[in-house]
This record gives structure tokens, C-alpha cells and sequence, in this order.
């Protein structure tokens, strides 16, 4: 039934500002404006720019609404694979928001964020020591980021003994943040297969091995959400070929604790703060994405750097003689990284404890393969036999009914009031279905994400085809995707255009 106001119960449509307001009323009642004689000559603006007046009652039930329109991890869960989205401790907003951290400016005098500079050094310890590397980088702003900064390093390493290498090795599997970021660095991506049992092939690694292979990445667990058993006999086989490993550490939370890298012969690997430790993400908001480093790769480390001289903290600006301070690569971003990010971080690390953090990723590993063992009765876990999955537990679309596709149970979920699992990643398994509970699901919250789960999975083996209409209670239903991306509207069609420049 359609509602004369288009709202749904409390689901309340929202139209855009533009047509809420008009650029023809303001939302502020101004005295009648005195034109003085403008200074600005020519520069003078001559038409409106454009925007809708809306009085502040109206602008702030704008953003309310569309705010209710979201969904988010404080209202459901969230299963994403490979994104890790885990409860964000109420604890890290508060210490964020100390006017100490909060408020520090990052071109404030040295002397006067000592505490700041002292909390970057702490999360940098505890990221050196959890992981068994003896140096980070903690500027990089996100995981991706974190890439670029590791494999700046091994380039800058590999020049630095005058050794020019073009390749970098990619699992089929890997997030495509990793053949992107090879590529952003100047180098060739060749890809390496995944073995029947969805781990790196070690023996055609090897055999592609050679002189000019600068790296390899691989993603430890994996994206099908395995752990890489061979991960050291691989460092050792690049290492011996001359060249670097870089890990891709966006899965640390199912080893946090349990495994360090830097025992498995990991050059450079990324942790993405607002994954493991628990800061928001999503919709834009500002990650963290420090990269630990081996002895080989430390001293390339990028600017600026929080070094302890004596009982003061620095903030390592500029290349010196000094010898471990001469070769960084240079400078990724403008100041020291995410400050927020950081005392997220170092709140959710104190408040665990090395035994907490352990027990972190224990539970993450128990929730997966809870939702793995309570689904491959009914869907195909083509990894499942190989023995328990990491974090996230890995599904295929076999079995579905004729012309019902990974997509129509997406949609359905949206139905049940669950923001949808990852879809088609990793491409190695056929419709994926990619799904990571996190530790801070409830055995309750589980079983409710399994019974809905079931019963749309029961649906679509059935082939039920009324799956295609859903989501059927959303307020928007199928959208056409491929046209939203190919030709995104942008600008509202009638407000008035912003003069051009002439
Ligand atoms: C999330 C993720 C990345 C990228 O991290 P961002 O912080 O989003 O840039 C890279 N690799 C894997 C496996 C990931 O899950």
C-alpha cells in the first residue's frame, strides 16, 4: 500500500535538500543587504551558488533521517568478510575524545604533545611486539596506504644495492587493494594459483621465482579465510630469490596473539587499526593503517617517525647523517597519521591485555566456524572439508536453483533486516558468499544470522523465484546497479549551475 507521504511506519522518505528548500529562501532572515561598492572587481560572483535555504529544524531533520537510512554496526550485525566489522568499544570514543588528544594541533611546539607523541610510541609497541617485527611505520592513513608504504620501502631497498627489479608476485585470492597498490608502485603484477585446498601453490611459487621478482604479497589468513601453513617455507624460498614478503595483515584479528609474522619471515605487513582494534569504519571514515617492518626494511621507513631520545619523545621530521635516519623513502602524508585512530587503538589494547587479545582472536576463529559448521549442510563450503576456516567462513552459489544467484540471497537478507555478507569475493570461488561474524556477536545474535540465513538458502536451492523480487520490504527495492556506477547522477538537475569560470 502507498502512503500519501511515501514514509513506511517510521521508515520516512527523504527527498533531497533541493527539494525541501529553494535557492530562492534562505533559512536565516537577513536585513535587506546595502550593496557596497565591491572590491573584488571582476572576481565578483555574479549568480547564487546554488544552494537550498532550509531553516535549521529542517536541515537537521534532513541528516537525522537519512542518517536512519543507514545501516551500521551499532544497530545490527554486520557480517562483511575481509572487513572485520567487530563492536567499537564505547571506552576508545571516550578516550578519543580527551581534550589532550582531541584538541592537539599537528603543528603544535614538540614540547607541548608529549603524551600524544608517548601514545603513538605505545600503539607502535604494542604492533611491534604483537607481531615480532622490530620497527613500524605509523603514518600511513589506511590499509591500502599501508601497502603503498611497504612496498615503497622494499623498492627503496632494492635500489639501495642498486638491484632493479619489475615484478610482484599476487595470489589469486588477494584483495584487489594488493594488485592495485603493485601496480600504483611501478610494478608488473603476475598472479600465482591457489592450490584445491585454496592456499598459496607453494611449488608454482617457486618455480616463478627469479631475478626479477621484487616481492611478493600474500594475505595471512587468507581471503578465503585460511591460514597460509607454508608461509614460512614461502619467505624462505623469496628470500632466497632476492626478493621481499609482504604480508597482507588486514586479517590480524584471527592471530592476533597467537601467530607473529615477524616469526614467519615477513618484510612488511599493514594492520589496519580500524579492523583489528576496533575503530569505526566504513562510509569514508578515517582508518589507520600502520606497517611493521623487518631489519632489511626499517631503516626506508617514510617521515615523520615518533623516535624516544632520552625521556622526551621527537617527532622525526627530516632526513639527518644520523645513519638510521638517512635512507627513509621520503614522506607519504602531510602530518603523523590518524590521532584518533590511535588513542581508539591504544584504549582497546590496554583494556584487553595481551591475554584479552588473544582471547580475541580465539573467539573470532569459534565464531566463524560456528557459522560455517551450521551452514555447509545446506551450502556449498568448498573449502569447509580442508579443516576450520580463520575469521570468516566461505560459501559458493552451487546448488541454487535455476537462475537464482548470490545476488537474490544478498537481498533477501536486507529482508531479515541484516546488512548483507561479502558477495563474489574472493573471485577464486564460484558467486561467493564471504561471511566474518567478528568476536563480539553473541551465540544469540549467531543463531538468529544462521536461522534467516537457512531459511533464505533453503529458498534459493528450492528455486524459489519470488527471491528475486526481494528485498521486498525495503524502501527502495533493486536498484540498477550497473547504471548507478556507469552514469552517477551528481548534481541535483535544477538548481542553478555555479558560474563557470570565464
Ligand atoms: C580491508 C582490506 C584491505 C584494504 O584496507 P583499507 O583500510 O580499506 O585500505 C586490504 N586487504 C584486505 C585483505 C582487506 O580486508
Amino acid at each position: 500500500m502507498q502512503t500519501v507521504t511515501g514514509n513506511r511506519a517510521l521508515m520516512l522518505e527523504e527527498p533531497l535538500l533541493f527539494e525541501i528548500g529553494s535557492t530562492e529562501q534562505t533559512g536565516v532572515d537577513f536585513p535587506e543587504f546595502k550593496a557596497n561598492a565591491g572590491r573584488l572587481g571582476d572576481l565578483e560572483r555574479h549568480r547564487g551558488i546554488g544552494l537550498a535555504g532550509l531553516s535549521e529544524p529542517e536541515a537537521v531533520r534532513h541528516y537525522t533521517r537519512l542518517s536512519r537510512q543507514n545501516y551500521a554496526i551499532d544497530l545490527g550485525l554486520f557480517p562483511l568478510g575481509s572487513c572485520t566489522m567487530k563492536h567499537n568499544p564505547r571506552l576508545n570514543e571516550k578516550v578519543a575524545r580527551l581534550p589532550g588528544f582531541a584538541d592537539a594541533h599537528p603543528l603544535q611546539p614538540i614540547d607541548s604533545v608529549q603524551g600524544a607523541l608517548e601514545l603513538i610510541d605505545l600503539v607502535g609497541n604494542w604492533l611491534t611486539t604483537l607481531t615480532g617485527m622490530p620497527a613500524v611505520a605509523m603514518s600511513p592513513k589506511a590499509g591500502a596506504h599501508g601497502e603503498l608504504c611497504g612496498l615503497l620501502c622494499i623498492r627503496a631497498a632494492l635500489e639501495a644495492r642498486g638491484d632493479a627489479r619489475e615484478v610482484v608476485l599476487v595470489p589469486e585470492s588477494a584483495h584487489g587493494t594488493n594488485p592495485a597498490t603493485a601496480a600504483f608502485a611501478g610494478y608488473r603484477v603476475e598472479n600465482i594459483p591457489a592450490n584445491k585446498a585454496g592456499r598459496v601453490d607453494l611449488e608454482a611459487l617457486k618455480t616463478r621465482l627469479g631475478p626479477d621478482v621484487a616481492a611478493v604479497m600474500i594475505t595471512n589468513p587468507n581471503t578465503c579465510g585460511l591460514f597460509e601453513p607454508d608461509m614460512k617455507a614461502i619467505s624462505d624460498a623469496v628470500h632466497a630469490a632476492g626478493a621481499f614478503v609482504y604480508c597482507d595483515g588486514a586479517n590480524f584479528n584471527a592471530i592476533v596473539g597467537k601467530v607473529r609474522p615477524g616469526d614467519l619471515g615477513v618484510d612488511a605487513m599493514h594492520i589496519n587499526l580500524h579492523k583489528t582494534f576496533s575503530t569505526p569504519h566504513g562510509g569514508g571514515g578515517p582508518g589507520a593503517g600502520p606497517v611493521v617492518l623487518s631489519a632489511a626494511l626499517a631503516p626506508f621507513a617514510p617521515l615523520p617517525f615518533v623516535e624516544k631520545q632520552g625521556d622526551r619523545f621527537v617527532l622525526v621530521e627530516e632526513e639527518t647523517a644520523e645513519e638510521h635516519h638517512a635512507q627513509s623513502f621520503g614522506r607519504m602524508v602531510a602530518f603523523h597519521g590518524q590521532m584518533g585512530m590511535f588513542t581508539r587503538a591504544a584504549s582497546y589494547m590496554l583494556s584487553h591485555g595481551s591475554d584479552g587479545l588473544r582471547q580475541v582472536a580465539e573467539d573470532a576463529v569459534l565464531n566463524a566456524n560456528y557459522i560455517l559448521r551450521s551452514l555447509e549442510d545446506l551450502l556449498d563450503a568448498p573449502f569447509g572439508p580442508s579443516g576450520p576456516c580463520m575469521h570468516e567462513a566461505l560459501f559458493s552459489d552451487r546448488g541454487f536453483g535455476e537462475g537464482l544467484s548470490t545476488l537474490d540471497l544478498a537481498k533477501a537478507l536486507i529482508d531479515e533486516g541484516f546488512h548483507p555478507m561479502t558477495m563474489y569475493f574472493p573471485l577464486v570461488v564460484h558467486g561467493a558468499m564471504l561471511v566474518e561474524p567478528t568476536e563480539t556477536e553473541s551465540r544469540a545474535s549467531l543463531d538468529q544470522f544462521i536461522a534467516a540465513f537457512r531459511s533464505i538458502a533453503e529458498r534459493a536451492k528450492a528455486g524459489d523465484e519470488r527471491l528475486k523480487a526481494a528485498p521486498v520490504y525495503a524502501p527502495r527495492r533493486r536498484l540498477d546497479e550497473t547504471l548507478a556506477a556507469r552514469k552517477p547522477v551528481l548534481v541535483y538537475k535544477d538548481a542553478e549551475p555555479a558560474q563557470a569560470a570565464e
